[in-house]
Order: C-alpha cells, then sequence, then structure tokens
C-alpha cells in the first residue's frame, strides 16, 4: 500500500530530526508532522467549511477526521473535500451524544491519537422560555455542553499523557453576553465556557491548549432550523405583550441582523484555521470584530447594569436608533462586498 500525504510529511518530520524518531506519533512535530483533527458536527455549516479547510491546506499540516451524526448527509462534505477525500479527509459517524458512539470513533483513530478536537457540533433555540418544554432544553444541553464534557472526557486524558494537544470549541457572542429570547442556548455556552476557563487551568499544566471561538451571527443551516422551529412553536402560554416583543421584535430585527452582520461560514473557518495553527493559541477569539463593543460593555462594569441597561434602551426605547445603525451597517457592509468584488476583477 502506498503511504498518503500525510506519512510522507510525517517521514520527512524523522528525517530532518532524526533524533527525534518519536515524532511520527505523539512526539514533538515542531510543525512538520500532520496533525490528527477530530471535528464534530461535519455535515453542514461551520464544521463543513473547517472540515474542508483544513483537508486543503496547501502544506498538508493536517489528517482530518471529519464526523457527523447521519453518514447519509455525508454528500455536501464529499463534494467540496474533492481529492482530499481519503487522503487528508476521512468521514466518520459520531453523535456526540453517545458516549458509546464517540468511544467507537476514537477507538478507530490509530494509537487514539487526537492532536485537535474541534468540539462543533450544537443546537440552537429561540423563543420565550414558557414556550419551549424542558425536554427540548434537555436535549438541546445533552448536545451544546454534555456533548462536549463526553468527548474532553474521551480525549483529554491522552493528550495529558502525551503532554500535548489543542481543544477547540465553537462557542459563541451569547456564551459571553445574554440575548433577549436565547435563554437556553444562550445558558448551554455561558455553560460551554465556565468549563472550558476551568479544564483550561489544568490543561496548561499538562501543555494541552483550549481555545474558544465566539463568533457573532453566521448565515447557515442553524438559522434556516430556528425560523422553522420558531414557525411552529406553541406560544398559547405566551402573554400578548411578551409575543409583541418576540414577532414584532425579534424575529423581524433577528432575520436583518443576521443578513447585516451575519458572516460566511467560510469566514468562521478561516479564523477557526489560524487560531489551530497559532503558535500560541488564544483562550478566546471573536470572529467578527462588530460584536467587541457589545461584550466589552460586561467588563466596563461589575454590577452588570451597563450592558443590562443599554441593550434594554436599544430594544425597548430606542429602537428607532437601532434600526437606522442597522441600515447604516447594511450600507457599508453592501459597499464593502462592492470593493472586495471590485478588486477580484481582472
Ligand atoms: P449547523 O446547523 O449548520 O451545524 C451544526 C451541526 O451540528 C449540524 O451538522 C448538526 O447535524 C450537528 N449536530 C447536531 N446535533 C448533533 C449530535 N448530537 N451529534 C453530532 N452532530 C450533531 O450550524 P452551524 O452554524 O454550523 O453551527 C456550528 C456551531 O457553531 C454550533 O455549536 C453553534 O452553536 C455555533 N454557532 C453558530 C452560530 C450561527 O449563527 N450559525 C453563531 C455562533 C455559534
Amino acid at each position: 500500500m502506498e503511504p498518503d500525504v500525510c506519512q510522507l510529511v510525517e517521514l520527512l518530520g524523522v528525517l530532518w530530526y532524526p533524533e527525534e524518531t518519536s515524532a511520527v506519533i505523539g512526539g514533538p512535530d515542531r510543525g512538520m508532522s500532520c496533525r490528527n483533527v477530530l471535528l464534530t458536527g461535519c455535515s453542514s455549516g461551520i464544521g463543513l467549511a473547517l472540515a474542508v479547510r483544513l483537508a486543503k491546506d496547501e502544506l498538508k499540516r493536517f489528517r482530518v477526521i471529519a464526523t457527523m451524526r447521519n453518514l447519509d448527509k455525508r454528500e455536501a462534505l464529499e463534494k467540496q473535500a474533492g481529492p482530499a477525500l481519503d487522503k487528508t479527509l476521512e468521514i466518520r459517524q459520531m453523535d456526540v451524544t453517545s458516549e458509546e458512539s464517540i468511544r467507537r470513533c476514537v477507538e478507530g483513530i490509530p494509537q487514539r491519537r487526537v492532536d485537535v478536537l474541534v468540539n462543533n457540533a450544537g443546537l440552537g433555540m429561540i423563543g420565550p422560555v414558557e414556550s419551549q418544554s424542558v425536554a427540548a432544553m434537555k436535549n438541546l444541553f445533552d448536545t451544546n455542553f454534555f456533548g462536549l464534557v463526553r468527548l474532553v472526557r474521551e480525549v483529554f486524558p491522552d493528550m495529558k499523557r502525551r503532554r500535548r494537544g489543542h481543544i477547540v470549541v465553537m462557542s459563541s457572542v451569547l456564551g459571553l453576553q445574554g440575548l433577549i429570547f436565547n435563554d437556553i442556548y444562550s445558558a448551554s455556552k455561558f455553560a460551554a465556557e465556565g468549563f472550558c476557563e476551568s479544564l483550561a487551568l489544568q490543561a496548561l499544566k499538562f501543555g494541552v491548549n483550549i481555545s474558544l471561538i465566539e463568533p457573532g451571527p453566521v448565515v447557515t443551516e442553524f438559522e434556516r432550523k430556528l425560523y422553522e422551529e420558531a414557525a411552529c412553536m406553541d406560544l398559547s402560554a405566551v402573554d400578548q405583550e411578551t409575543l409583541d416583543i418576540f414577532q414584532g421584535f425579534y424575529m423581524a430585527y433577528s432575520k436583518e441582523v443576521f443578513t447585516v452582520l451575519g458572516q460566511s461560514p467560510d469566514e468562521v473557518a478561516e479564523h477557526t484555521a489560524k487560531v489551530i495553527l497559532a503558535e500560541k493559541p488564544p483562550f478566546r477569539y471573536q470572529t467578527n470584530s462588530l460584536y467587541t463593543p457589545m461584550t466589552t460593555l460586561k467588563h466596563a462594569d461589575p454590577t452588570g447594569n451597563l450592558p443590562l441597561n443599554a441593550f434594554h434602551q436599544m430594544i425597548f426605547q430606542h429602537d428607532r436608533l437601532f434600526k437606522a445603525s442597522l441600515s447604516l451597517l447594511k450600507m457599508l457592509q453592501w459597499r464593502k462586498r462592492r470593493d472586495v468584488s471590485y478588486n477580484k476583477s481582472p
């Protein structure tokens, strides 16, 4: 059997650093050997874009194990991976709510070597809290929070033993700052952030890095599924005033926010690739600089009143100003995209 490109690069690493024959599996790579990247939720969105971005890395620095819950949905990834498929990218099944499925997948990786874990699989949820069932909330936490915990329990001990590794977690700006009608989703991302902040202290001692990626809105299936669910939500237990805010304000502006401020999955994948490649990866990384002022408010006032009042005023008192700001941003984004396309033309 012919060695694949990754094996050849690893072999080169051994020739280059003959004193470190361990460079093939588990030893220091000095950027020479391929890193095994285990990625979750790769049938769509950010996971798919990142899997493709890493698998097509020009310097062939990664061997991507792209996982998805349902392998019947592999077609989009196979198509975009193109010639990288079964060379620098392989597709495997993994449901992050099942310990058995996670174990089976990790056991299938040679030496169980996961150099980089990207915890990306996630679910969204919007709406007044009284319209959502506790079962649905538990299901969301089972994926967004306990899915992360299960994966970490599976790969972190090996990383500690090898004294290297990188755990990258797809969080959100809503893991830093709550947003109206995103109560449960935001809570799940806060949980992930708290978990990682605690774990990072131990990880540092073992030479393992942890990074939280915090995107703002990203235009993916995520958004479509949210609106689909909102359209058939049972709102019978919700009072009229709350309904008016949810349907009249939140739903109307949320779509506008995604259109104006939303990033593409490719943009988020590019930012995440930078974090993975960084010599000293940051613990937190926001992909959309337009959201930095929102999260900075929180740190400016330890009582927490500053962001709360700012959001309250923006939603309930200055909604016209908010609308005008969105229109201005829309125009600026349009001009930016237009300039980019002009620059691209020959
Ligand atoms: P997406 O819906 O396209 O991707 C989520 C993926 O997770 C899907 O492929 C889905 O099948 C998978 N998934 C769900 N439950 C799973 C399970 N039990 N096991 C394995 N896979 C499962 O949406 P996306 O925007 O690409 O979301 C990716 C991550 O980014 C999520 O964690 C999400 O919370 C986060 N995020 C998204 C946005 C956004 O606006 N889209 C913003 C910030 C953060």
